[in-house]
């Protein structure tokens, strides 16, 4: 079979590979979508400190049950919870298992569903809506980190909020927000094409870079700040102004990944007694809340900008990687 392949660094393949091996307690998955994450660019730039050449990507993908087993009947329609849990740990043993000592995800640990078929605990597969399409279903993932996002961290109907970067994860945690009763909302984005799409989704988006964000932060909240603030960008100039536009007493979640430490001015953080929260993935059960919430909001599929075929691999990551795309959501087919 077919699978989309690291293999050093800045190189990947779409390669000939054994079919998996199912394991008793394990489903087949014929896999039909595959996006690409942040982490896979990460993985193909050789940065990424636990994936190992040669290894099939892919973390976020739906598809078919392809033979029938204990749980699902041959068809049913999936995504999959692509953890990989100790289940011995503390983490794990007190109901943490998405924070587990020794975390792996499929895909990253181990082959993932860049292929034609992927091998997965049947207990890890989530079925499909009836209306939630695979392309949609492969987007499931990042749906749930958003949900994860909202549900772990407290998020209160009214509040209002304010969201740094609008890439795949900025944009789905605006229409979680949405979904979840969002007072104003506000989004933060320096590059022209995903303030573009933020708007297309009906967002108050602004680039810092041509307004003066304290000013309007003033006006959206009465002179007070916002009682959320995301950080989905993950960049140093966005942390530097976090505990600017947050409220006294409000909160701070940090839902993006920093690959170089910032930058904050803590005596700020102090002075409005401010919490920050870090979020990491997702529960299972934010994965089945997601997929309803796919189910009935449309615009989740806009953040997909692409779907190629497989053997288009490299143009796909190529165009992840090229400024000035316009991509947001790069998915393959298979
Ligand atoms: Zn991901
Ligand atoms: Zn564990």
């Amino acid at each position: 079979m077919k699978a989309i392949q690291f293999l050093e660094a800045n190189h990947i393949g779409v390669c000939d590979v054994d079919m998996p091996k199912v394991p008793e307690g394990w489903a087949l998955i014929k896999v039909s979508h595959a996006g690409i994450c942040g982490t896979d660019l990460n993985i193909y730039a050789g940065t990424h400190p636990r994936a190992k050449a040669p290894l099939t990507m892919g973390h976020e993908f739906s598809g078919v049950v392809a033979q029938d087993c204990e749980r699902f009947p041959a068809g049913t329609r999936v995504t999959v919870y692509p953890l990989i849990s100790c289940g011995t740990c503390e983490p794990c043993t007190t109901g943490n298992k998405h924070v587990c000592n020794t975390l792996g995800l499929y895909g990253i640990d181990t082959a993932g569903g860049m292929a034609e078929y992927v091998a997965i605990p049947q207990d890890q597969l989530i079925a499909l809506p009836e209306k939630v399409s695979f392309k949609v279903g492969a987007f499931i993932e990042p749906i749930a980190v958003t949900v994860h996002t909202l549900r772990e961290t407290g998020f209160v109907p009214g509040d209002n909020a304010i969201v740094f970067g609008c890439g795949t994860i900025g944009l789905c945690l605006a229409l979680t927000l949405k979904q979840f009763g969002v007072g104003d909302m506000l989004l933060v984005e320096t590059d022209a094409a995903r303030l573009a799409l933020a708007r297309e989704l009906g967002f108050e988006a602004v680039n810092p870079m041509e307004v003066n964000l304290d000013e309007l932060v003033a006006k959206y909240t009465n002179g007070n700040g916002f009682d959320r603030v995301y950080d989905c960008a993950g960049a140093g100039p966005v942390a530097a102004c976090l505990l600017d536009v947050v409220k006294v007493r409000g909160q701070i979640v940090i839902v993006a990944s920093y690959k170089k430490p910032p930058q904050m001015p803590f005596f700020k953080g102090m002075a409005k007694e401010v919490s920050i929260h870090f979020v990491r993935v997702y529960r299972q059960k934010d994965f089945a809340i997601a997929a309803q919430m796919a189910e009935k909001e449309p615009l989740f599929e806009k953040i997909i900008t692409h779907v190629l075929p497989y053997e288009e691999a490299q143009k796909g990551f190529d165009l992840l990687f090229t400024p000035g795309t316009g991509a947001v959501k790069v998915m393959f087919e298979f």
